[in-house]
């Protein structure tokens, strides 16, 4: 049977495995959440929007005749890969997730772990700083009950409604950032604190590195719960995993 894909995508890596998908001229197609205005131009056909929960994602499984599915979302898109999880197991189709190995504290690392984004609103109560505050626009409602801070914001798309701290500057960039430049951004508006999603992968990764280097606080948000599957972090292995997938390899 040929294969026919799906790739849960929205990340870098997933642009980079549907690249590599097309140059093999795989039948595959990459399915986006919807959420960002302008996504990125994916090399295979698209589709745009949720799928209904797991039994929406088993009908469309189903539907489509799709023999694999690959979860290259966001380590933080946890609702999603769960059912991708239940979606698979309920209709036998082999899952792989390409994820992103989190971040490590290193030394000269000035970490504060908290379990969740309402925990790092909540590591934010006391006197006013200025923060650089990259955890998305879909979240930045948790961190409405400490507006004494300067925010600066990253965010992929100019916000929707206009964000609930009187004393921010939105930036709109999707990355990804250097080291240096981060360094530059931190030191023009005066940052004294991180808030970061421990995302992993490289782009996001500078504002990491260049809090360590100017010796700024961290407040790291750790990775979410997700059921158990099989996981890689190349698209090298990706590919392995499919030429084995079907096999007892495959699962
Ligand atoms: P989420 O909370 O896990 O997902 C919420 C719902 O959105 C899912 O139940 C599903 O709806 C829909 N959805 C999510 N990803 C989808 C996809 N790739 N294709 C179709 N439907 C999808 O996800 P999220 O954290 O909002 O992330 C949404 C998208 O943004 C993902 O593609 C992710 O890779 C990307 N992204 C997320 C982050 C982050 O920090 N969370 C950062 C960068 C990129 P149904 O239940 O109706 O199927």
């Amino acid at each position: 049977m040929t294969p026919n894909l799906l790739i849960l995508g929205g990340t870098t890596e997933a642009t980079a495995l549907c690249k590599a998908l097309a140059e093999r001229e795989m039948r595959a197609q990459v399915s986006l959440a919807g959420r960002v205005e302008r996504p990125v131009r994916q090399p295979l056909p698209m589709r745009s929007g949720g799928f209904g929960g797991v039994e929406g994602l088993a009908r469309f499984l189903k539907a489509e005749a799709i023999s694999h599915v690959i979860d290259a979302t966001h380590p933080f898109a946890a609702r999603m890969s769960a059912n991708a999880v239940a979606a698979c197991a309920e209709t036998g189709t082999p899952l792989v997730a390409l994820t992103r190995p989190a971040w490590q504290r290193k030394a000269g690392d000035d970490w504060q772990s908290v379990p969740d984004i309402p925990a790092a609103a909540e590591a934010l109560a006391g006197p006013a700083r200025r923060i650089l505050l990259a955890v998305g626009r879909m979240h930045l409602a948790d961190f409405a009950p400490n507006p004494q801070h300067f925010y600066l914001l990253r965010l992929v798309d100019p916000p929707k409604e206009r964000p609930p701290f009187p004393d921010h500057v939105a930036l709109v960039s999707r990355g990804p950032f250097t080291e240096e430049g981060d360094r530059a951004l931190m030191r023009a508006h005066r940052i004294d604190l991180v808030v970061s999603k421990n995302s992993g992968g490289q782009g996001a990764y500078a504002k990491i590195a260049a809090a360590r280097s100017l010796g700024l606080p961290v407040v790291m948000i750790d990775r979410p719960e997700i059921p158990a599957r099989h996981e890689v972090s190349e698209v090298a292995a990706v590919l392995d995993w499919l030429d084995h997938a079907g096999t007892d390899l495959g699962v």
